[in-house]
């Protein structure tokens, strides 16, 4: 996209008119590769640690959905972009004195690991919003230290949740420990979808890849791919200042 004045120092670091592009063609050859149409795979652009700028960028391209995983660094950045017709999706841990504003401010959430948060996100949800998109996050591997329900548990999480008249479940995110090795990285969803397969006739989403694995999670039948990296560039740190 041109631009009407030159762009500051700032503008030129995260993204430009191609990575999109890139992205979609990749991610487009994965789903042909694996027998699926690329219509299947919907890509979610994750914003965190991207500046106001970046993201608007992405928005001009037409790229409408982001996902944010911390609250207070989202909350400014959905406000700076309001009136933009955005969509937002919570990604990261979510601590119970933050459900309101999530309940507020996104549409989405992917990382529902426990009732307590579905209950209380359910309750705060305003009235004039449709009801809040949910993933239940799968602790992939058991991994005690990372979020996530353990799969024994999710079938009761889901009637759970299924119950709650201001969430409407849609299926299932999980994060498999990172590895550069192809065929590690699709059998660790492989798994996943294995676990979740009896679930899956009717809750359709599976949202797993990010920029180092998408591929691989395209290839086991991922419907959402989170990525930032692959389409932004690198990010800043956390608390540095995002203008
Ligand atoms: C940061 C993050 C991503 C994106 O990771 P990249 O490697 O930048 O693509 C995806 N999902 C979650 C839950 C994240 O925290």
């Amino acid at each position: 996209m041109p631009t009407e004045r030159p762009p500051s120092e700032h503008e030129l670091l995260p993204t430009d008119a191609s990575s999109l592009i890139n992205l979609q063609t990749c991610m487009a050859q994965a789903a042909r590769a694996a027998g699926r149409a690329p219509c299947e795979v919907t890509l979610l652009a994750v914003s965190k640690g991207q500046s106001v700028a970046a993201i608007r960028r992405l928005a001009t391209e037409g790229k409408m959905a982001f996902g944010e995983n911390y609250v207070q660094e989202a909350l400014p950045k959905i406000a700076a972009l309001e009136g933009l017709g955005l969509s937002w999706h919570f990604i990261g841990r979510l601590q119970t004195n933050k459900t309101r504003e999530v309940a507020q401010h996104f549409a989405w959430v992917h990382s529902l690991d426990r009732l307590r948060l579905a209950e209380r996100l359910s309750a705060q949800r305003p009235d004039h919003l449709p009801a809040l998109e949910c993933c239940i996050e799968i602790n992939v591997d058991g991994a005690p230290s990372k979020g996530g329900v353990d799969i024994a548990a999710v079938g009761d999480l889901i009637a759970a949740i299924q119950s709650l008249p201001r969430l409407r479940l849609r299926g299932f995110m999980g994060m498999p420990a990172m590895t550069d090795d192809p065929l590690q990285q699709r059998a660790a969803f492989r798994r996943l979808r294995g676990h979740l397969a009896p679930f899956l006739p009717t809750l359709e989403t599976l949202s797993m890849g990010t920029s180092g694995d998408y591929i691989a999670a395209i290839a086991e039948g991922a419907t959402i791919v989170r990525i930032g990296t692959a389409l932004f560039g690198a990010r800043a740190q956390r608390g540095e200042r995002l203008g």
